[in-house]
């Protein structure tokens, strides 16, 4: 079953590699199907060089394996609360790509500093808090996956619009319309994440870009009049 979308999987999650966004068997991509509510992911701790389609594992959203021979990635209960919780999106990406991840060990949002960043967040990219001793002791990754929800809600925040996250002294997870969108929206972050250090490193004094440049670059690429690319 989904076939297809295994196959699209596959590919996403080889995708981290290729933008050397993971190391061994780190990070995991999945990919919902809306209509049938199934969503497909990664198999946990299998070598990437070895993957292939049929290693990719069908879920359904109460965590029950609809098929697959191999366990589920780990953050896999991580996943299925984004996917309950924001129906808007299609896919999500896990890292814990360096740079990004130093700003999340330093429990720092991404200030927003130019127009690379403003191309694809609305915003700066928010970090959520820590887990408290319970919440890691508990339903670990579940828990992870309500911090995030929490930041978004409490800061109001859309995730097609800010399609990524910092989890305190953790890593990245990202979003998409599908999972491959999710993989592409991490590199996004890995990058501007690398930007944002150089540029503190130069001008610690520096503040955020106008917001009217954020207002121009987000809304050119994303906004109803867009006009950045080709006509689709
Ligand atoms: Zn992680």
């Amino acid at each position: 079953m989904l076939e297809e979308l295994k196959q699209k999987v596959l590919q996403a999650n080889l995708q981290l590699v290729k933008n050397k966004l993971v190391l061994f068997t780190w990070g995991n991509v999945s990919e919902i199907d809306r209509e049938s509510g199934l969503f497909v992911i990664k198999p946990s701790g299998v070598s990437y060089d070895d993957m292939k389609a049929e290693d990719m594992v069908v879920m359904d959203l109460n965590g029950k394996v609809v098929e697959g021979d191999l366990r589920p990635s780990s953050d896999t209960p991580t996943h299925i609360e984004f996917y309950k919780a924001f129906k808007n999106i299609g896919g999500v990406t896990h890292t814990h790509s360096t740079f990004a991840t130093a700003w999340a060990q330093a429990g720092r949002s991404i200030p927003f500093y130019g127009t690379t960043h403003a191309d694809y967040f609305y915003g700066d990219i928010p970090c959520a808090r820590s887990l408290t001793q319970e919440e890691i002791e508990g339903e670990y990754e579940k828990n992870t996956g309500l911090a995030i929800i929490e930041k978004f809600r409490g800061d109001n925040l859309d995730p097609m619009a800010v399609p990524g996250v910092l989890i305190k002294s953790h890593g990245v997870f990202a979003f998409g319309k599908d999972g491959d969108n999710s993989v592409y929206n991490a590199t996004v972050i890995e990058e501007v994440a690398k930007m944002a250090f150089i540029t503190e490193q130069l001008n610690p004094d520096v503040s955020r870009a106008d917001q009217f440049m954020m207002e121009k670059h987000y809304q050119r690429k994303h906004g109803k009049n867009a006009y950045y690319g080709q006509k689709k």
